[in-house]
């Protein structure tokens, strides 16, 4: 199939689910998910007017932003950082991203802090929490951020946390998924709710995003208040994985 078609695919499918729940197609994002992809298809979907890719893998994403200029194209690309960053990556990151999607320790979340402090800016971010509980997974529990909000957003002032991310468990059946989309969506408004109550309105105000649904359960995600949508396979096609 051409990625046009596939694109044409995925935003009816955006926005049938946002009528279906009563949303404005404009309050989600589309983030195509170019890990293991070529430039070449990134440049295609960039002149079919995506603008959000999402990256896993740090020296990926670094090779395609340095050939990418080289080529002079994709200028105003939004790069997302989506899959795990360990400490000793985050200078590469930190300045050269619209979003990190996954921040999921405290661990981390202080790096991102100290290197965006020694660089004189503040660093968008969210979250990652496992909402799943899945062994394999990384990211922060629902406790945690339940307990903590406040101090993980008050302790970095040099972040904005702007929300939460989540990777559902991988399912043939995307309803099975809903119930942890549910659970990040309403986790979202308590830590709202919380920062609030401390006098926080303006952090509050930007803790919004929920980064949630892939290509297998996307429409689902958007059905229960995704503002992010991270589709590769359904833009690009299967990954053939060689790393
Ligand atoms: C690879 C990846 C995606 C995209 O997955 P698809 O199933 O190909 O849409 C989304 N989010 C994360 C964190 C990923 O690693």
């Amino acid at each position: 199939m051409l990625l046009a078609d596939n694109l044409k695919i995925v935003h009816s499918n955006i926005e049938a689910a946002c009528k279906l729940s009563g949303r404005n197609p404009s309050e989600v994002t589309l983030i195509a998910v170019s890990k293991t992809k070529p430039l070449e298809a990134m440049n295609q979907c960039y002149a079919l007017g995506e603008r959000h890719f999402g990256e896993n893998y740090v020296q990926e994403m670094m090779n395609k932003q340095t050939e990418s200029a080289a080529q002079k194209i994709l200028p105003d690309a939004k790069w997302h950082m989506i899959g795990h960053l360990q400490t000793n990556k985050v200078r590469f990151v930190v300045g050269n991203t619209a979003l990190i999607h996954s921040v999921d320790s405290l661990h981390l979340l202080q790096a991102i802090e100290r290197d965006s402090k020694k660089k004189a800016i503040i660093t968008d971010v969210l979250l990652e929490v496992n909402v799943a509980q899945e062994e394999s997974k990384w990211g922060f529990s629902v406790e945690e951020i339940r307990s903590s909000i406040f101090d993980l957003v008050f302790q970095h002032p040099h972040v904005n946390i702007r929300g939460l991310m989540t990777s559902a468990p991988y399912t043939m059946e995307a309803n099975d998924n809903r119930l942890y989309f549910r659970e990040l969506r309403e986790l979202r408004d308590e830590c709202r709710v919380t920062l609030v109550k401390s006098n926080q309105t303006e952090k509050a105000a930007i803790f919004q995003e929920l980064s949630m649904g892939m290509t297998g359960d996307y429409v689902v995600a958007i059905e229960e208040g995704a503002t992010m949508v991270r589709v590769g396979t359904g833009i690009f096609g299967e990954r053939k994985y060689q790393l």
